[in-house]
C-alpha cells in the first residue's frame, strides 16, 4: 500500500473527518483532545467522559446546575465597571465581556436555595476579565457577605477560575483584597458558615475571599495557589512542578478540605447546609 494519500483519502480518515464536523454536535477535550458528543458532554455537567477534565463553565451555567430551579434573585446587578485611571482598551475590553458573558462584571451575586436551603451566593465568572478582582467584584462579594449578615445566611462562593487584581483599576483593584478578607471576618463573627469551591482560584482573588472560607471545596484537577508559574520563574529562576499549584496537591496540605466531581457539588453543599439549619 502506498504511503501517500489522496485528499479523498485523507479527508475519510477518522481524525480529519471529526475534526470537520460541526462543533454544536462534536466537543473536542481540551485536555485528553478526544471528540465527544457534545449533548453527553453536556449532559455530563462538561466534565470530559474520557479524561475526567472539568472544562471551565461560565457564571450562569454554573448557577443553573447548582441551584433550585427559579430560586435565585440577583443582587446588585446593575453595579459597572468605572475606568477610574482611564486604562487604555479597558473601557472597550468591559464592553466586549459584557456582551459575552450577561454580566456587568466578572462576579454574579445573590440569593438562592440549594434543595430548599436559603443561601447568600456568588459566582464569579473567567470569561469576563479572567474573572480578574476589579472594584466591582471586590464591592459585590462585600456586600453579598454584609446583607448575609443581615439576614441571617449561609454564603457559597463559588471561584468560576480565574483570579488576580484587575490591573486596569490600578490600586482601586488591589485595596478590594482588604476590604473582602474584612468581611469575611465579620461574616465569621457572627456565626455564619462561609463555604467556597474553588475551580482555579489564583492570585489576589485566591490571596482573600478565596481562602478564608470554613469549607473550602475544590473540582479536580483545578489551579490553586498565589502567584502562576511564569511569574515564579522569572523573579525566584527556579522551576516549580505542576502539581504544587494544583488542587490535589493542596488537599494533601490542609489547605482544601474536599476535592469534588462537578456533580457532588450541588448535593455535597446541600448537605452542608441542612446540617448547619438543622434540617
Ligand atoms: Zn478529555
Amino acid at each position: 500500500m502506498s504511503e501517500e494519500r489522496s485528499q479523498t483519502e485523507l479527508t475519510e480518515s477518522p481524525s480529519v473527518a471529526l475534526s470537520e464536523l460541526p462543533t454544536d454536535v462534536w466537543h473536542k477535550c481540551s485536555n485528553c483532545e478526544a471528540m465527544v458528543y457534545r449533548k453527553d458532554f453536556e449532559q455530563n455537567l462538561k466534565v470530559c467522559p474520557k479524561c475526567g477534565y472539568h472544562e471551565r463553565i461560565g457564571a450562569l451555567e454554573r448557577l443553573a446546575i447548582t441551584v433550585d430551579e427559579n430560586s435565585f434573585v440577583e443582587w446588585y446587578g446593575d453595579l459597572q465597571p468605572a475606568d477610574p485611571l482611564n486604562f487604555p482598551e479597558y473601557a472597550e475590553r468591559v464592553q466586549r465581556d459584557q456582551k459575552r458573558t450577561n454580566l456587568k462584571d466578572a462576579a454574579l451575586v445573590g440569593k438562592a436555595k440549594i434543595e430548599g436551603m436559603p443561601v447568600a451566593i456568588g459566582i464569579t465568572d473567567f470569561n469576563f476579565m479572567g474573572g480578574s478582582m476589579g472594584s466591582v467584584v471586590g464591592e459585590k462579594i462585600a456586600r453579598l457577605m454584609e446583607r448575609a449578615i443581615e439576614e441571617g445566611l449561609p454564603v457559597f462562593i463559588i471561584i468560576g477560575s480565574g483570579g488576580g487584581a484587575r490591573m486596569q483599576e490600578g490600586i482601586l483593584s488591589l485595596m478590594q483584597m482588604g476590604k473582602t478578607s474584612a468581611v469575611c471576618y465579620r461574616l465569621h463573627e457572627a456565626n455564619l458558615p462561609y463555604i467556597v469551591l474553588l475551580t482555579d482560584s489564583m492570585a489576589g482573588v485566591h490571596a482573600s475571599f478565596g481562602s478564608l472560607a470554613d469549607i473550602i471545596l475544590a473540582e479536580p484537577g483545578a489551579l490553586v495557589g498565589f502567584t502562576g508559574p511564569r511569574v515564579i520563574e522569572l523573579s525566584l529562576k527556579i522551576k516549580v512542578p505542576k502539581e504544587h499549584r494544583q488542587a490535589e496537591f493542596q488537599f494533601q496540605h490542609g489547605h482544601i478540605d474536599l476535592i469534588l466531581q462537578r456533580k457532588q457539588v450541588r448535593p455535597t453543599v446541600a448537605k452542608i447546609l441542612k446540617f448547619w439549619y438543622g434540617k
